[in-house]
């Protein structure tokens, strides 16, 4: 059994649990790393659900809000967003990321930083 073989499943049973722990859609989608030293909202402009979140040097799709329409992934200037299930192992710390940005988020401030151009 290679490596590969061997975490997929541990990884996708993990983010499964979380997916039914924080409510996440099926589909949601994620920003990765090639919108740092981008981050020109073009993204955040046709997300009909505004689920696009100022996260310092970049932005973030709340996993749970996100409904997974796919408007914003065009629009992407450097082909940084992607559904979750199609982000390359490279990138696969970007999901958690958002996973762990958003669990810690205080509700108090998550408007504040939400991205509404
Ligand atoms: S369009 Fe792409 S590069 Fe621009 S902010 Fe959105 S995810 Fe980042
Ligand atoms: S897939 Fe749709 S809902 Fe999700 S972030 Fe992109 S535009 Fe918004």
């Amino acid at each position: 059994m290679t490596y590969r073989n061997f975490c997929w499943p541990v990884l996708c049973s993990l983010l499964t649990e979380t997916q039914e722990e924080h409510g996440m859609n099926d589909n949601f989608h994620v920003v990765t790393s090639a919108c740092i030293g981008t981050k020109d909202t073009a993204c955040a402009r046709v997300c009909p659900v505004s689920c696009f979140y100022d996260a310092g040097e970049m932005l973030m799709i709340h996993p749970g809000e996100c409904i997974g329409c796919g408007l914003c992934v065009p629009e992407c200037p450097v082909s940084a967003i992607l559904p979750h299930e199609e982000v390359p192992e490279n990138e696969h710390e970007y999901i958690g990321r958002a996973e762990r940005f958003f669990a810690e988020l205080p509700q108090a401030q998550a408007e504040a930083i939400r991205v509404n151009p």
